[in-house]
């Protein structure tokens, strides 16, 4: 049985900007074969074990070339394989996706086109250029500024004059200057406004406004390099007033987020949605410890200090056939607002959350509040690493309890290749986190990286290795993303 080709656009690089139906094929391809411009933010949504073949090309080369890429199409799709060849941007804009289909439809090979968002138009959003606006023009108009090898550019400039209409130029950067000579030979004004936007809709989006005369050296002057858009047309000169993201507040910062894969992606898409590259690479994993045989023990109060806790219990009793009700009669406290969000999820309200979201303060405020007496009898459900915080309150105060973990963390090995100008901050939201991404070792390169970090404990940890330490004022990921502003 042959499998399926599904031609999917993956948008022009935010992870955001790929559509619905492009996620899910993702996620469930057996192969993905993928280009240079798919963003990091899309790789990531790939799955760990799904096979990947990377025909990248470089501008100017290719390293695979196109008859063998559309080979590689057939020979997975006859292997049985669901491919999900990605591309960028849009598959049919200047993608190829045509040439793709080819061999796929002589070989009877099913195929479907996932239609993705064309850098054509969202780099010009996200540069503050609508291409087209009812006052300034009723046409827009994609343009290769790329000539086939050996060829001149053919481009009927007297037409393009003459329609009046937004002109976009896609693989342009090259051929800047040819291109506004051939504008201007046809007689457009050399005070048309132009727009240059670099890497449209990254972090590290350029956007460029100038009459046409000033733009080859505009592009010379900035060191413009491809993926850019040129643009041509009266619309550019609303970018100035428009240029909604190049105004984000965490632009062009580069983030590293070493929270497991779980919990990352509310503090990346947070951080993202400010603007800010982020890059996830978990330094801790976790694993639910199987079986749990907690025994129905005379507890009067469970205690978690951890999301990954309360899964891991409140799923071992559904997975036992018990449930819920396990907690009837007890008291349940929580470190913070993250964790009693997840007990939530399985129906069940924390009884105390200090004021102070950490291991520290939920021990003395338990104890100092009344919450637990000398009479109470504790579980604490906690990971195999949980630090002595809340176990030597309990201790001091004399009351009984009970520890057992409930997940393990391993720490994953030291990031060997980190090269520190790679990131602005690198996020810390445990200390497990810091002595994963550490290796628990000191090094020189730390004392030049700021680590924003979630809490005291996090925060001391961080100190320790030497790096320059930002902590949130609250141990949320919100906090954590509103001090990120302020680094
Ligand atoms: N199929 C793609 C275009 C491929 S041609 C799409 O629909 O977007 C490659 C050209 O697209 C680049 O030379 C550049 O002009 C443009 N391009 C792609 N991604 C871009 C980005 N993020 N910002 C600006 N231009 C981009």
């Amino acid at each position: 049985m042959n499998g399926k080709v599904y031609l999917v656009g993956a948008g022009p690089g935010a992870g955001g900007l790929i559509t619905l139906k492009g996620r899910d094929l993702i996620r469930s391809a057996d192969v993905i074969v993928c280009d240079r411009l798919v963003d990091e933010e899309i790789m990531e949504m790939i799955p760990a074990d799904t096979e990947r073949i990377d025909v990248g090309k470089n501008a100017g080369h290719h390293p695979v070339p196109q008859d063998r890429i559309n080979e590689i199409l057939l020979e997975q799709a006859r292997a049985g394989k669901q491919v999900v060849r990605l591309k960028g941007g849009d598959p049919f804009v200047f993608g190829r996706g045509g040439e793709e289909l080819e061999l796929l439809e002589e070989n009877g090979i099913a195929f479907e086109v996932v239609p993705g968002i064309t850098s054509a138009i969202a780099a010009a959003a996200y540069g503050g250029i609508p291409v087209t606006h009812r006052d300034f023009c009723s046409s827009v108009h994609f343009i290769t500024g790329h000539a086939r090898a050996g060829k001149e550019l053919e481009i009927d400039y007297e037409s393009l004059v003459r329609l009046k209409g937004t002109l976009v130029f896609l693989m342009g950067v090259s051929n800047a200057g040819q291109l506004a000579r051939g504008l201007l030979g046809a007689g457009m004004d050399p005070e048309e406004p132009t727009g240059i936007v670099e890497n449209g809709t990254r972090s590290n989006q350029r956007t460029f406004v100038q009459p046409l005369r000033e733009l080859a050296d505009a592009v010379e002057k900035h060191g413009i390099r491809s993926p850019a858009l040129l643009i041509v047309g009266k619309v550019c000169s609303l970018a100035d007033r428009f240029g909604w993201f190049d105004r984000l507040p965490l632009k062009g910062k580069r983030f590293l987020v070493t929270r497991p894969e779980a919990g990352a992606s509310r503090l990346a898409e947070g951080l993202r949605q400010m603007g800010a590259q982020v890059t996830v690479r978990p330094a801790i994993r976790t694993e639910a410890i199987r079986p749990l045989n907690i025994s129905d023990g005379p507890y009067d109060t469970v205690v978690f200090t951890s999301a990954a806790g309360v899964k891991s219990y409140c799923e071992s009793l559904l997975e036992e056939g018990r449930d819920a009700r396990w907690f009837a009669g007890r008291k349940i406290a929580c470190i913070g607002s993250a964790t009693a969000a997840a007990l939530r999820e399985f129906g069940l309200q924390a009884d105390f959350i200090p004021s102070v979201f950490s291991g520290e303060a939920l021990g003395r405020e338990m104890i100092d509040g009344g919450f637990v007496t000398g009479d109470s009898r504790v579980l604490l459900l906690r990971t195999d690493m949980a630090s002595r915080d809340v176990t030597d309150a309990l201790e001091q105060a004399g009351i009984a309890y009970e520890d057992i973990p409930v997940y393990r963390t391993e720490l994953l090995a030291a990031e060997e290749t980190f090269a520190p100008e790679e990131f602005d901050v690198i996020t810390f939201t445990s200390r497990s986190c810091v002595e994963g991404f550490t290796g628990g070792k000191s090094r020189k390169e730390f004392e030049d990286c700021v680590a924003l970090c979630i809490g005291e404990k996090t925060a001391e940890a961080a100190r320790r290795y030497g790096f320059q330490v930002v902590c949130s004022e609250e141990a949320t990921i919100g906090s954590m993303i509103a001090k990120a502003t302020e680094i």
